[in-house]
């Protein structure tokens, strides 16, 4: 196990009401700050106070987006004790970002150490409230104060945490969606499978929009033929028709999901018959208007699953199982929670404590 220094803040924050939590608002006392250099490689890994950055405003980040991210979170067991839910898979993802966007590697086990440190600082800010849970963001920057364009010499890494509210307060409510038929939020040959900044700020209008119309998601088409369903909002997104479970394969414009693969391992272990292959737009319509579009559903760290109740697509509608969540759907939530909080065994070693 890697230790790194913890620099000791002056006065702790009063903790917020898990009930009025609003998603990414409150952060927690400290925060892990580690450095990279040409020469050094990466340094001074530390656990510090939480609190603004200062950087030059030529820094390449702000300019250029040579940046990743990961989301993941920290919960509170009926034990009392504190888990993370296959946390490797999300710094092996981190590093498989930073390859596309030429930025030098963690070492795997000084990453996990980081998070697992952080959180260990943290403890007792992770809420115990049903459905709650320590929401964990580390990020790596570009950090070379200058405006040429090309790979920066210097990078930090950061992981903050903010405590973060149950996601379904009112009982799961399917929501609408709509595809959309304009904006693209990533090509092949992009960046679509990392989790890269720049991602979320090519979606964010089609969300607006989408909003706008009354619908909670859009639903993305490829960026070629404009055919092919590829995710929903920031999740992944899976059907089920006529008895059996597909969904699209990653085609390097899709985020490989955690909760997309943990769904499938779930599925496969079942005995589910599940496939990962090109699903057109058309093809699920087609099987809603035959009656045979059974359940839908995205996954994602955010929601676990989050049942869709109706797709909408230029003037088509659909309307899935009634508007209400499926046996399946129910199924994947309960086990996944259940093993993510610790109310359920973890027959598959993906908790660590
Ligand atoms: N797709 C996108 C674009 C995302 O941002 C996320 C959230 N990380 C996901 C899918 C779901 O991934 P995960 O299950 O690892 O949270």
């Amino acid at each position: 196990m890697n230790e790194f220094p913890i620099e000791r803040a002056k006065q702790l924050k009063p903790k917020p009401d898990p009930k009025t939590l609003v998603f990414g608002h409150n952060f927690t006392d400290y925060m892990f700050l580690m450095n990279y250099d040409a020469g050094q490689g990466w340094h001074d890994g530390r656990i510090v106070p939480y609190g603004p950055l200062q950087l030059d405003p030529s820094t390449m980040v702000f300019h250029y987006a040579q940046e990743v991210f990961e989301g993941m979170k920290a919960y509170r067991r009926p034990d009392g004790g504190v888990q993370l839910f296959r946390p490797m898979d999300n710094v092996r993802r981190l590093n498989d970002s930073c390859e596309r966007l030429c930025i030098p590697a963690l070492p795997e086990d000084v990453a996990l150490d980081a998070i697992k440190a952080l959180v260990k600082v943290e403890e007792d800010w992770v809420p115990s409230e049903p459905g709650t849970s320590l929401y964990i963001r580390p990020f790596i920057i570009a950090t070379d104060a200058s405006l040429g364009v090309h790979a920066s010499h210097s990078y930090l890494f950061c992981v903050i945490c903010c405590p973060v509210g149950a996601y379904y307060k009112e009982g799961i409510n399917p929501v609408r969606i709509y595809v959309e038929n304009e904006d693209v939020r990533a090509v092949r040959g992009g960046t679509g499978y990392t989790k890269c900044g720049g991602n979320y700020a090519a979606s964010i209008r089609a969300g607006e929009r989408a909003e706008g119309q009354g619908y909670a998601q859009v639903l993305w088409l490829d960026g070629v033929e404009r055919k092919y369903i590829e995710e929903v909002g920031s999740m992944n997104v899976m059907f089920k028709v006529d008895g059996k479970v597909i969904t699209p394969k990653l085609t390097g414009s899709v985020l490989p999901g955690i909760t997309r693969r943990s769904c499938l391992e779930l599925m496969r272990h079942w005995g589910m018959d599940v496939e990962e292959r090109l699903i057109t737009a058309q093809e699920l319509f087609d099987a809603a208007k035959a009656g045979k579009l059974e359940e839908a559903w995205g996954t994602g760290t955010a929601a676990v699953v989050s049942p869709v109740g109706e797709m909408g697509w230029n003037d088509e509608h659909a309307v899935i199982n009634g508007g209400a969540i499926g046996a399946l759907t129910q199924k994947l939530y309960d086990t996944l929670t259940g093993i993510q909080w610790g109310t359920l065994e973890d027959p598959y070693g993906w908790t660590v404590r």
